[in-house]
C-alpha cells in the first residue's frame, strides 16, 4: 500500500526547504505526502502568523500542483496539538497502511521531549530527513529506542504500517523560517527563499513585516 506522510510543523511561514524535503520525501518513499500545520505547538514559542494566515500562506505555497496536500486537522482540535494524539486519529482512519512522519533531523533529536514519544513508533514509521546545521547525534534513549528498527530501504516500510525508521538524505537546504522572519522583519525582500505565491498577495507576509515582532520573548 502507498504510504502516507505527514511532514508536521509551525510553517510560519511555510519556505522552500519545507516544499522541496516534502517533496523529495514523496519521490523516495513514493508517498503521498502532506503538509500539517500546528496550531499549539507544545515544544516552540507561539507563531508571529495566527493559524488561518499560516493555512493561507500553506495554500498559495502549494498552490499548481497535487503531490503534495495539505491537513489541517491538528487546527480545527482545541488545545495543545500532540503529534501522538494526531497519529492515532489517522491510524483509525487508515487501518493498515504505512504511515510515515517525517521530521527533520532536528526536530528528530528532540524527540525524547515530546509526549508519549515512544508510542510515536507504535502509530507510525519515522523518516528522519537530513538538515544542514544539524549534526547527527542522538540522545543516548532515542538511540536505543531507534538501534532495532533502522532500515535503509524504504520498501522496507511498506510491509507493515509503523514502527521502523529511515534516514532520508535530501538535498541540503540551509533555509528556516526563523532566518527568513528576521529577514522580512528588516524590512528584506526574501523572494527565492519563500515559494513565488506567498508574494502574490500582501497580506500573506504582512504579519512579519513588524519589527517589533521579533523582540518578543517565547
Ligand atoms: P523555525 O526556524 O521557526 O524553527 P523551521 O524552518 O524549522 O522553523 P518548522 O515549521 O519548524 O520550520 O519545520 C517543520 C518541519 O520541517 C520540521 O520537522 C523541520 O525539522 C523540517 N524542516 C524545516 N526546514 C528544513 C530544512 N531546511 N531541511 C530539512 N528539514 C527542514
Amino acid at each position: 500500500m502507498r504510504p502516507l506522510a505527514i511532514l508536521g510543523g509551525t510553517f510560519d511561514p511555510i519556505h522552500v526547504a519545507h516544499l522541496a524535503v516534502a517533496w523529495e520525501a514523496a519521490e523516495l518513499l513514493d508517498a503521498e505526502v502532506r503538509l500539517m500545520p500546528a496550531s499549539v505547538p507544545p515544544h516552540r514559542p507561539p507563531p508571529i502568523a495566527d493559524a488561518t494566515a499560516r493555512v493561507a500562506m500553506l495554500r498559495a505555497a502549494l498552490r499548481g500542483q497535487d503531490r503534495l496536500g495539505l491537513d489541517t486537522r491538528e487546527l480545527a482540535r482545541g488545545g495543545p496539538s500532540y503529534t501522538i494524539d494526531t497519529l492515532e486519529e489517522l491510524r483509525a482512519e487508515e487501518g493498515e497502511r504505512p504511515i510515515v512522519l517525517l521530521l527533520g533531523a532536528d526536530a528528530f533529536a528532540g524527540l525524547p521531549g515530546w509526549h508519549r514519544w515512544r508510542a510515536l513508533f507504535e502509530a507510525a514509521h519515522i523518516g528522519v530527513l537530513s538538515r544542514p546545521g544539524s549534526v547527527r547525534e542522538w540522545p543516548v534513549e532515542l538511540a536505543d529506542a531507534v538501534a532495532t528498527r533502522q532500515v535503509t530501504d524504504p520498501r522496507q516500510l511498506r510491509g507493515q504500517p509503523s514502527g521502523k525508521v529511515i534516514e532520508l538524505d535530501v538535498t541540503p537546504l540551509e533555509i528556516s523560517a526563523t532566518r527568513i522572519r528576521d529577514l522580512l522583519a528588516a524590512g528584506r525582500e526574501p523572494r527565492y527563499l519563500l515559494p513565488q505565491g506567498l508574494f502574490d498577495d500582501p497580506a500573506l507576509l504582512a504579519p512579519y513585516r513588524q519589527p517589533s515582532l521579533q523582540a518578543r520573548e517565547p
